[in-house]
């Protein structure tokens, strides 16, 4: 255990937490920390921050926050032991054995079985295409679609010739479990027992994960058969909805460039690769989520959502528009030529046609007014549609600054005022959501107003000022402090400075066990110090002040309901007490 342990500060002490971090959310310097868009929530307004002195991160928004560890875990949705592993590994930290419970070994070993299947596999996909005879359809798909060596290799592409145990024979060679290959979907078990390879005579397109590991497969057929594409089913380590196709490889450009341009298919994302365009990922042939929202999100201010001008693409589209306007990101959508995809476009036009055309882009919430307004309908029966539409949407959007956006683009679309739309919102609102927006606010006010301005007060002092704990932890803070969770820190607190007297914060924070401590601790370590050194004397003279004069009106409480001597007596020594610690 103390070995553990002792790896784990070795990691902390190896990593840089503005490095780790800012690989995957965009942030910039902003006085002493950095901030930036939190990947956690949606936000307009960047309230996620990174502390380098503190090597921490925490968002005034949602709460989340942590050291890197956290940070790995609530990213990545992983364990401790594996964001342990994950970050040892990457800072070359060599780990002891790991105490598990029995369960979280299972799981984790499950999962790195499944990863390492899913290596072993697109090894041998990858050697067919690249080495074997067998490989030359696939060879010849992919120089017909003129992708390179370079790209091949890079995004690990292959081939299965059209065998029903071409896969199975290479894994029982490696001695790999087939039992594990049936469970990350690359072979199925059939009803007479043995198995059987699931793609056969298919070029094979490995999806991985931000972590560079392979999670599961796409396959495209050559001929006219069908289905065209299949995939990898749901598994312990593949979620549909969850992964961009090529977003492990384009998610540096995509930063860099503040802009993520998300297409379809896996030929689209790599033809446009293909000619040196690199900010692209792919759905994988689902719908738009929100959490492949969220996941370039972290890197780009803005998507350009491309589409072919099928219906069924300009549907999808639309609906991923709520999501859009709720996580706050904003959404363009790029309209491709009737009977073009993103890959037959760069073909015939070359990459100035497609960023031409990009240029072009329009907001998505604009293009999405565009087409209801095309619709053959009376003017005025057009309009009450669209708003019937509209209104529910713009009435869920979490952040009011961008409903009224929204509002003004309605409104100048529509030829209809402002102000008559912002009514007709709000009327529906009050019918349809059952709680005004009033009601919200007065929840927020009074919470506000319960944090009393004495727990932040002493919270800042203890954390700014460590010369301070022992006056603090001498005094009654019980009596003055009024938030329960503020309590329990210093309750908790206290019992560690009884046993080992004063400590760091950062220790502090390590040994908190309640969320909500954690949470309300590490806000109070980014505020900056209220009291400066010199002053801090007299703040504590104005606590002790508050409690003493607390202690005499309760104990004058007492005396005047009992008429005891006993409480009168209280009384002269509390004043005793006071003045002697005056002089
Ligand atoms: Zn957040």
């Amino acid at each position: 255990m103390e070995s553990f342990q002792s790896a784990k500060e070795e990691v902390k002490r190896a990593a840089d937490i503005v490095e780790l971090i800012g690989q995957y959310v965009q942030i910039k310097k902003a006085g002493q920390n950095y901030m930036g868009l939190c990947p956690f929530h949606s936000e307009k307004d960047p309230s996620f921050t990174v502390s380098p002195s503190k090597q921490m991160f925490h968002c005034f928004g949602c709460k989340r926050g942590g050291d890197i560890f956290a940070f790995w875990m609530e990213y990545h949705k992983v364990t401790f032991p594996q964001a342990l592993k994950d970050l040892a590994d990457r800072y070359q930290v060599t780990l002891p054995e790991k105490p598990m419970t029995p369960f979280e070994k299972e799981k984790m070993e499950l999962k790195a079985s499944l990863f390492e299947v899913n290596r072993v596999a697109a090894e041998y996909f990858h050697g067919i295409l690249t080495k074997s005879e067998k490989g030359r359809s696939g060879r010849d798909y992919f120089t017909r679609r003129s992708i390179p060596k370079e790209v091949i290799r890079e995004f690990c592409l292959g081939y299965v010739p059209d065998e029903w145990d071409g896969l199975i024979r290479y894994l029982s060679g490696k001695k790999m479990n087939l039992d594990q290959a049936a469970q990350s979907g690359l072979v199925i078990r059939k009803k007479t027992g043995g198995y059987y390879d699931r793609f056969r005579g298919r070029v094979i397109f490995p999806i991985f994960n931000m972590r560079q590991q392979i999670v599961g497969f796409g396959g495209r057929i050559l001929d006219d058969s069908l289905p065209k594409y299949i995939n990898t089913p749901e598994t312990p380590i593949f979620h549909k909805g969850e992964f961009l196709y090529g977003l492990h490889a384009s998610h540096k450009s995509i930063r860099d460039n503040g802009r993520a341009v998300i297409v379809e298919g896996y030929m689209d994302v790599l033809a446009l690769r293909r000619c040196g365009f690199q900010e692209v990922a792919g759905t994988l042939g689902t719908a738009l989520t929100r959490e492949h929202i969220r996941s370039v999100k972290g890197y780009a201010g803005e998507a350009v959502v491309v589409f072919d001008s099928d219906s069924a693409g300009k549907a999808a589209a639309i609906k991923s528009l709520t999501s859009f306007m709720n996580e706050g990101l904003s959404s363009k959508v790029m309209v491709l030529p009737e009977g073009d995809d993103p890959d037959s476009y760069v073909s015939k036009n070359g990459l100035r046609g497609f960023l031409s055309l990009l240029e072009d882009a329009v907001p998505m919430f604009d293009y999405y007014l565009d087409s209801k307004l095309a619709q053959k309908e009376d003017a005025v029966e057009r309009q009450v549609n669209l708003l019937k539409e509209v209104l529910p949407v713009l009435a869920r959007l979490d952040q009011v600054s961008q409903q009224s956006l929204y509002l003004r683009r309605l409104s100048e679309k529509l030829g209809i005022p402002e102000s008559i739309i912002r009514t007709e919102l709000q009327n529906w609102q009050k019918h349809h959501m059952g709680e005004t927006p009033e009601d919200g606010l007065r929840e927020r006010l009074s919470a506000s107003r319960a944090k009393k301005v004495d727990d932040l007060y002493l919270l800042n002092v203890l954390i700014h000022h460590p010369q301070a704990m022992n006056r603090l932890m001498s005094l009654d803070y019980r009596l003055i402090l009024s938030d329960p969770v503020v309590v329990g820190i210093f309750d908790a607190i206290h019992e560690i400075y009884e046993k080992e007297g004063a400590t760091m914060p950062s220790d502090i924070l390590e040994s908190l066990k309640d969320e909500q401590a954690r949470e309300q601790f590490r806000e109070a370590m980014l505020t900056p110090p209220i009291f400066a050194d010199e002053g801090v004397e007299q703040a504590l003279n104005g606590f002790e002040e508050k409690i003493h004069g607390i202690k005499m009106t309760e104990s004058k409480k007492k005396a005047a309901q009992q008429g005891d001597l006993e409480g009168l007596n209280r009384i002269l020594e509390l004043k005793r007490e006071r003045e002697g610690r005056v002089i």
